[in-house]
């Protein structure tokens, strides 16, 4: 099961009711923030999360809006004695922004950190993948991709009825080896089965383009920061960002399950309905996030 928690949903001014952007990505061990806008440390508080068990961050690009939370975050994790290494990971020039970063203030503690800048898949695990891909904003900026692989299993009940002993034939199965045991041969694709893989596309600051869809392609839930109504569409061009509808022609070319809007301006705080409904419009699963909202796929 993947977890989403929304920790802010605002874009670059924040109002009342919603934060910077952040939002936190829980599966398995891992614990991955993407972004970490000013405050994310106190919105953890919020949901009853915890900043130690963080794993990763991962920055989609550096404006103020996106990371000014980060000394704060570091700050909290050096004082409460954080003892794992944390990856961050972000555009180019992340590193020069990092290191520029923990050189502004007195930073009490130490924390290890191994900060890198990506593109294409630049973590793979047995069981996950994450990807990034470059957007249109201006500054580096990145989109990224968590992918939970689809795992062979063996389906015991096929197992049983073939009466296969549990060996390293198994192993070999999985692996969709055919086996011989016995001078019979069983073909793997007959005894084992493959569970379904899961994505989520996280689209933040972006003008539209036509190939981001690709990117996106299939995803079970797809973010993406809606700034604008379709009303405002040559203002989103200027400030390279999307509108709600951009969003949705998206999410339908992509064919993906679920559209999530967020990155809201202080303009719809009061109608963030406008928002939606101009994506329902274009894509019926679309929902808008707001603070602390959790999602699990
Ligand atoms: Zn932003
Ligand atoms: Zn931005």
């Amino acid at each position: 099961m993947i977890k989403l928690t929304f920790l802010g949903t605002s874009s670059s001014i924040p109002t009342a009711s919603r934060n910077h952007p952040a939002i936190l990505l829980s599966y398995a061990n891992e614990n991955i923030l993407i972004d970490c806008g000013e405050g994310t440390q106190r919105q953890f508080r919020k949901a009853k999360l915890s900043t130690m068990k963080l794993t990763r961050l991962l920055i989609t690009h550096w404006h103020g809006d996106h990371v000014l939370g980060i000394p704060g975050l570091l700050q909290t994790l050096a004082l409460n004695n954080y003892k794992k290494t944390l990856c961050i990971y972000g555009p180019t020039g992340t590193k020069k922004f990092m290191h520029q970063l923990l050189n502004t203030f007195v930073f009490a503690g130490k924390i290890n950190l191994n900060v890198q800048e990506v593109s294409g898949r630049f973590l793979e695990t047995q069981d996950f993948f994450i990807e990034a891909k470059n957007m249109f904003h201006g500054p580096p900026t990145l989109a990224y991709n968590f992918v939970k692989k689809g795992q062979v299993r063996i389906d015991k009940k096929k197992l049983e009825r073939a009466k296969l002993p549990n060996s390293p034939l198994i192993g070999r199965l999985k692996q969709g080896k055919d086996v011989i045991y016995k001078n019979k041969k069983y073909l793997a694709k007959n005894l084992v089965y493959t569970t379904q893989a899961k994505k989520i596309s996280v689209i933040l600051d972006t003008a539209f383009d036509s190939s981001i869809a690709n990117f996106a392609k299939g995803a079970d839930i797809l973010v993406c920061a809606s700034d604008f109504s379709h009303e405002l569409k040559e203002k989103a061009k200027e400030y390279k960002h999307m509108t709600s509808k951009q969003c949705a022609d998206i999410a339908k070319k992509a064919k993906v399950q679920k559209l999530v809007l967020t990155h809201l301006s202080q303009r719809y705080d009061k109608n963030p309905k406008v928002i939606l409904d101009e994506a329902r419009k274009e894509f019926k699963q679309s929902y808008l996030v707001n603070d602390l909202d959790v999602l699990r796929v």
